[in-house]
């Protein structure tokens, strides 16, 4: 695991006065959180709550999936390596691409429940609701999380991304203490 974080770490670029980051020669955007934040906001306003994190799920899901497309190859003795350390290795990426660190908290047969003190949405809601006096939430607020989390458990679980569902019931948007996350693989 180690040395494909290494990998990882070598392969990656940052140039912070373009917001951009190159990864293996591939080079794209970021947004910081408190910007994301923002869009997601009017996103939500036009879209409804419910249906932006339709879209936004969808999105994160896709091109997520699709960049770790290649890892069960990559990553020597996949196959044979049980759920917990593939999902670990799974939720090392995440660190690294910014999402901030997720936990597994409970599984249950075909259910998995995740946890997250920082996700990356939760914490630009945050620092924008101290400058800008915004209120709780009433609706969680990690719609690429979801989307993400989806990604990981179909690449973990050699599924297509259709078969994982994935809500977020807490969100520390709303004053909880933890996102947190309930994971569904139907086989
Ligand atoms: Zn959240």
């Amino acid at each position: 695991m180690n040395g494909l974080i290494q990998k990882i770490q070598a392969a990656m670029e940052i140039d912070p006065e373009r917001s951009r980051i190159r990864l293996a020669g591939h080079e794209v955007a970021y947004h910081c959180e408190k910007f994301s934040t923002r869009i997601i906001r009017g996103l939500e306003d036009v879209l409804g709550v419910e249906e932006a994190n339709t879209l936004i799920q969808q999105t994160a899901a896709e091109s997520l999936y699709k960049a770790l497309a290649q890892l069960p190859e990559a990553q020597p003795g996949w196959a044979d390596m049980p759920r917990p350390e593939r999902l670990a290795i799974l939720f090392a990426i995440f660190k690294m691409l910014g999402y901030g660190a997720v936990s597994v908290a409970a599984t249950n047969g075909n259910r998995t429940q995740i946890t997250s003190a920082n996700s990356y949405l939760a914490e630009g809601f945050l620092e924008n609701a101290e400058q800008w006096r915004w209120s709780k939430r009433s609706a969680p607020f990690c719609h690429d999380m979801c989307g993400y989390l989806r990604a990981a458990f179909a690449v973990s679980d050699g599924v297509p991304l259709e078969r994982v569902a994935v809500k977020e019931t807490t969100c520390r948007t709303m004053g909880a203490e933890l996102c947190t996350f309930e994971v569904e693989v139907t086989q």
